[in-house]
């Protein structure tokens, strides 16, 4: 692998598990290399944030998180920092800033992800509760 893979890409297809330019600061070097003469990307904390902000309520905690993240891409460990806190790169790594961030962004711990499962349940035991045929 000879860069991170989402803004050139590799030989083998292989892109690293960094969350690409929107998240990675070594992605965000490869961006600003490839020059500025390219169009905008969207990037995955902008997919991330159209989502939260279509499904969720206005003030949400990942909401919230979600523009800090677009805010502070490129520069997470300084954010983070400022913040107080401090969150290693590694495995699991936007959980675990999340889980740190969105108490000092809310003042309230963040809430619980669901599984897949958990939230497929809800869409279902929705729509039968207002007995929408699916
Ligand atoms: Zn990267």
């Amino acid at each position: 692998m000879s860069g991170h893979g989402w803004v050139v890409p590799n030989v083998d297809g292989v892109r690293a598990r960094c969350g690409g330019p929107g998240l990675c600061p070594e992605c965000a070097r490869e961006a600003a290399q490839a020059g500025a003469n390219t169009a905008p990307r969207v990037t995955v904390v902008d997919v991330l944030l159209k989502i939260a902000e279509r499904t969720l309520k206005p003030g949400d905690p990942d909401i919230i998180f979600m523009h800090w993240l677009k805010a502070n891409g490129g520069r997470l460990q300084e954010a983070t920092r400022e913040l107080g806190i401090e969150v290693a790169e590694g495995p699991d790594f936007l959980r675990r800033l999340r889980a740190a961030v969105v108490p000092r962004l809310t003042g309230r711990p963040a809430p619980e992800v669901k599984s897949h499962a958990e939230r497929w349940q809800e869409v279902l035991d929705r729509a039968r509760s207002k007995e929408v045929g699916l």
